[in-house]
């Protein structure tokens, strides 16, 4: 009697042990966690204990990459740029730098199809206003007079960026985002955190591997052009490095019938008419699928798949 008191109490103490151990396989520890930067919504998922403090410092290093870039904020680098006369050394951070060769760099692969001196013509397009009209095209021609890819020199020992014309503005609306989602995927790591993923309004970037998958592996969505935000037509599968989805349904209004997005073709000033309606770049970092998604929206499949190719990045489009 004593010795079946004994196996009966062994038994409950190892059926307990063993639906722990099968609970905590299957609730990993994670902080999750949003800010609004970039003019869209930003989250940070870190898969891992005491995560809440580097979180909130890869966000910090994620608001001042915004501050740097935002074209609107008068103190940022980029509009000490904008400023600027030809020929004078202006003084900036070395992520705006990093940020002006990449750009630059897949602006000479794309033949100018990602052009970051865009600024002339991408301000004439406004989304914001309540009654936006497009505008006319003799100011779209003037614009475009003012754009052109191999105007900007960098400096990294010096930190410096000067402009070879006084008219010269920049916008690196196309490329910003994803290289802060680098930068706060970078910082994650520093700091310890294994596993993580990043989306900045669609620029997704992943640390390690995924806890919740038995292979490790991330799946993300990719969303239905103009359908409810959570309604997926496709998955892609990443390990590592970035997803990014550059979409006409991201930002756009509609004027007499016809629809404006906001991804410009540098040769017409106008937004880039396709078949589809996103294009999804999944490449060893978020900064590069971010201006490769802009670049190949505005190429076409055929250029576009190409130049995926080049970057080692694979595409999706929808
Ligand atoms: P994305 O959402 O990354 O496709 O970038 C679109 C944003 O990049 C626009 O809102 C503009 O600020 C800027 N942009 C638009 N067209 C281009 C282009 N062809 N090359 C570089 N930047 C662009
Ligand atoms: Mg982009």
């Amino acid at each position: 009697m004593k010795n079946k008191k004994a196996v009966f109490s062994v038994i409950i103490v190892l059926t307990l042990i063993c639906g722990l151990a099968y609970r905590n396989r299957n609730t990993v520890l994670k902080h999750e966690s949003s800010e609004f930067l970039f003019d869209t919504v930003c989250s940070i998922t870190a898969y891992s204990s005491a995560a809440q403090d580097k979180v909130a410092a890869a966000f910090d290093e994620t608001a001042r990459i915004h501050r740097l870039t935002d074209f609107f904020d008068e103190n940022s680098d980029v509009s000490k740029i904008n400023r600027a006369g030809a020929g004078e050394e202006v003084t900036v951070d070395i992520h705006t730098i990093n940020i002006i060769e990449l750009a630059q760099r897949i602006g000479t692969d794309s033949k100018g199809a990602f052009d970051i001196t865009l600024a002339p013509v991408s301000e004439l397009w406004d989304f914001k206003t309540d009654t936006p009209v497009p505008p006319d095209k003799a100011s779209v021609a003037d614009a475009l007079e003012l754009c052109g890819r191999d105007v900007l020199l960098t400096d990294k020992v010096k930190l410096t960026v000067t402009k070879a014309y006084d008219q010269t503005r920049i916008d690196l609306g196309g490329i910003a985002k994803g290289y802060a989602a680098d930068a706060a995927a970078e910082l994650l790591e520093k700091e310890g955190v294994d596993s993580a993923i990043i989306d900045f309004g669609g620029n997704i970037v992943v640390v390690g591997k995924n806890p919740k998958t038995s292979d490790g592996k991330w799946r993300i969505g990719l969303q239905t052009p103009f359908a409810q935000t959570g309604e997926y037509s496709k998955t892609v599968e990443i390990t590592e490095g970035g997803a990014v989805t550059s979409g006409t349904y991201q930002r756009y209004f509609e004027y007499d019938g016809a629809l404006y997005h906001h991804i410009i073709n540098p040769e017409t000033g106008y937004p880039a008419q396709q078949s589809y309606n996103s294009v999804t770049v999944c490449a060893p970092s978020a900064a590069a699928a971010d201006a490769l998604a802009t670049a190949i929206f505005v190429l076409g499949e055929e250029e576009g798949k190409a130049l995926a190719e080049k970057w080692g990045a694979s595409v999706e489009f929808l």
